[in-house]
């Protein structure tokens, strides 16, 4: 690390917290106080990340995160034992202007702190909260550490500005839409998949798409060994029997996954078809057809099974995982319950129409767990 030389200003015995790094007095520190015009020096300096832009920051433990929202939930103090001593932990959830909730795990004094001061504030209060040097452990939460601090309704313009635009939106309040015609509205077809801004949506964001399968890329395989219990690939698992997200587990399984090409009216686009939703496709597990293999080439061509997928047509339910254009098929729907597609989208009505379905029956799936 080079050496740097930093000049810190505070202001009486506000707390000072540096957002990117800790910040160490040591001996040869020097502390000066300065006089004149302290006023312009500000109480406080964040440097607030957007929840989508959060996931950027997932498992980085150098880069501490400091987030603001309005508080939509505070849950009991609990106490979790951790390396044989009892911790107390604070769970919270924060809401953006645009509805994303992240939730907020705080531990030790800042828990209880926080859990008071929110009591203290009573149950209809609307605060807004800030959380300096946080640690993302996912891209929809955020959990303390040592240099964490909370700030309820503060004074700054960051806060009055949210906190305004908060108040136009609790003034004006949306009705919130019914899952169905959530669904009815997520129609698109494959040039408006492949032309979406990736500020409009986010990973969990769900599209309902009617394509049909024109090509399945078996270069490099067509299955892969993962874990029975996350499906995440054992490529790279520490031992064997070792899932690196679940631990020991009794043994890999063979899972699909299809590289697929499909189209529409609109044009052509790749999809990945993964595990059970693959399996309700091909009709046969993975490990049905591995079994079968008796040559080693036969890893890489397509069994029958899969080759009749060729030209069948589908309502998928698609999602981006990385938000990178590279959709995946959370489920595949029943085109007898699927709604229409919504008014505006109305171009592409002519694919909800269930006429010209190979596999009508499909059940709807719940909400797996993405793979890997
Ligand atoms: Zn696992």
């Amino acid at each position: 690390m080079p050496c740097q030389i930093f000049t810190l200003m505070c202001r009486g015995t506000t707390i000072c917290h540096v957002a990117t790094s800790g910040l160490c007095i040591r001996r040869q520190t020097v502390v000066t106080e300065i006089e004149g015009d302290i006023d312009s020096i500000p109480l406080h300096s964040f440097e607030f990340v957007n929840f989508k832009d959060l996931r950027s920051r997932c498992g980085n433990n150098s880069l501490l995160t400091d987030v603001l929202g309005h508080v939509v939930d505070v849950r009991e103090i609990e106490g979790v034992k951790k390396r044989s001593r009892l911790l107390e932990i604070c769970n919270a959830s924060i809401r953006d202007l645009r509805g994303k909730v992240v939730g907020v795990t705080l531990y030790r004094d800042i828990a209880s702190g926080f859990f008071e001061d929110m009591l203290e504030k009573g149950q209809g209060a609307s605060v807004v909260a800030v959380f300096t040097g946080m640690a993302v452990d996912s891209s929809s939460s955020v959990c303390s550490t040592t240099s964490s601090e909370y700030y309820l309704d503060l004074e700054i313009p960051e806060v009055q500005e949210f906190r305004a635009n908060l108040l136009i939106q609790q003034g004006n309040p949306v009705p919130e839409k019914t899952p169905a015609q959530k669904l009815a509205e997520s129609w698109r077809t494959i040039e408006q998949l492949k032309s979406l801004d990736p500020e409009e949506y986010d990973e969990d964001t769900m599209f309902l798409c009617r394509v049909s399968l024109i090509d399945i890329d078996c270069s490099n395989g067509w299955c892969y060994l993962g874990c029975d219990t996350c499906q995440k690939s054992m490529y790279g698992a520490p031992r064997k029997y070792k899932c690196a997200r679940c631990g020991p587990i009794k043994r890999p399984v063979q899972w699909y996954k299809l590289k697929a090409k499909v189209e529409d009216a609109t044009g052509t686009m790749d999809l990945i078809i993964f595990c059970e939703v693959a399996e309700e496709l091909v009709g046969v597990s993975a490990k049905e057809l591995v079994d079968n293999i008796e040559e080693d080439d036969e890893w890489y061509a397509l069994p029958e099974e899969i080759e009749d997928l060729i030209g069948s047509t589908h309502t998928f339910q698609v999602f981006d995982k990385y938000v990178n254009g590279s959709f995946a098929v959370r489920s595949i729907m029943d085109d007898a319950s699927v709604p229409p597609p919504a008014g505006a989208a109305s171009d592409c009505k002519e694919k909800a129409d269930p006429e010209g379905s190979q596999k009508p029956s499909k059940r709807l799936r719940g909400d797996d767990d993405s793979i890997n």
